[in-house]
């Protein structure tokens, strides 16, 4: 039996849609749109093109994006006078400094420098941590929180469902691993040192893949049934030179054994997206509402 797919690309629409007529009603009650602000340092082509998408996708559901394009050669105070600026800025709901920032840039003190209020991809320590302690109020990072739509959409119940996130990462694997706890899944985290993966991965009712290893995860590690999450992003070659994307999940054997699985691309991708706009409009709603 193949697995049903979870269709990224086109939750995300149905998302863009709903944020596209929330902005309209913001727009009616406060006279003006959410802001987001995207920051680029160099030019390392996966990160151009990603702040692009985010900057259009902004303007397509209506936001003021704006996209600032700053040399590689930018020094780290220079950088974060840009973030102050943005800080203070009333029109600006949401700050985004793409990673990896140029090797001379320390990300952690940039990053932890964003106002909190308007960190709208979830890294600062203290949205991190009121996720960790499941408190309320959490700007919840993008990319786990599109793989918790996907999961939504496999209607899986959760609740004593044994989950498995192979990946630690503070922006994926550790947030991932957070939100199914909070959903009263039993959750396990692996990763590099973790003995028997495949034994692991096994016991998975949902598993959730974030490791940037192409293909990684085989058809005979998953659970007959499982809902399958594929974060990875790998570009493997192909024999049009160019390369072509693929997940941490051998997605073909995979199908054949999951009850459901998120493709790459078309999954985990175009939700992250999604909920970047959605964390903008959270971020403005609620600075409205303490203005
Ligand atoms: P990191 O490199 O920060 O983390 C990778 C994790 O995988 C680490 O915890 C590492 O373990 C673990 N790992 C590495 N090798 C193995 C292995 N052989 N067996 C088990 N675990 C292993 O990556 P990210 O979390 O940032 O990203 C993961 C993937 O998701 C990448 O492909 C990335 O491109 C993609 N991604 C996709 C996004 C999207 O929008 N779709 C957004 C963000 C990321 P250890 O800690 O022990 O080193």
């Amino acid at each position: 039996m193949s697995a049903r797919i979870l269709d990224g690309k086109a939750l995300a629409l149905v998302v863009r849609a709903d944020i596209r007529t929330a902005i309209e009603a913001f727009r009616t009650e406060h006279g003006r749109v959410p802001g987001l602000d995207v920051v680029l340092v160099g030019d390392d082509p996966g990160s151009v093109v990603y702040t692009r998408n985010k900057e259009a996708a902004s303007k397509e559901v209506g936001m003021r994006g704006r996209l600032h394009t700053l040399p590689a050669s930018t020094s780290e105070v220079d950088l974060k006078a840009l973030v102050r600026d943005l800080n203070a800025d009333p029109d600006v709901d949401g700050i985004l400094v793409q990673l990896p920032l140029p090797k001379h840039i320390a990300a952690v003190p940039v990053l932890d420098l964003i106002d909190v209020a308007k960190d709208v991809d979830g890294f600062h320590p203290v949205n991190a941590g009121l996720l960790a302690l499941g408190r309320d109020g959490a700007i919840v990072a993008c990319t786990p929180a599109g793989c918790m739509r996907l999961i939504a959409l496999a209607e899986v119940k959760l609740d004593g469902a044994r989950a498995v996130v192979v990946g630690r990462s503070n922006t994926v694997g550790k947030p991932v691993a957070q939100l199914l706890l909070a959903a009263n899944a039993t959750v396990t985290v692996a990763h590099s040192r973790t003995h028997d993966l495949p034994a692991v991965c096994r016991e998975a009712d949902v598993l959730v893949a974030a490791v940037g290893r192409a293909q990684m995860v085989r058809g005979d590690w998953i659970k007959p049934g499982a809902v399958v999450i594929d974060v990875g992003i790998n570009r493997v070659p192909a024999p049009d030179g160019k390369g072509r994307l693929v997940g941490d999940v051998a997605f073909e054997e995979a199908r054949e054994v999951a009850g459901a699985i998120s493709p790459v691309p078309g999954g985990v991708g175009p939700m992250t997206i999604a909920m970047l706009l959605s964390n903008t409009l959270q971020a403005a709603q609620r600075r409205a509402r303490a203005n």
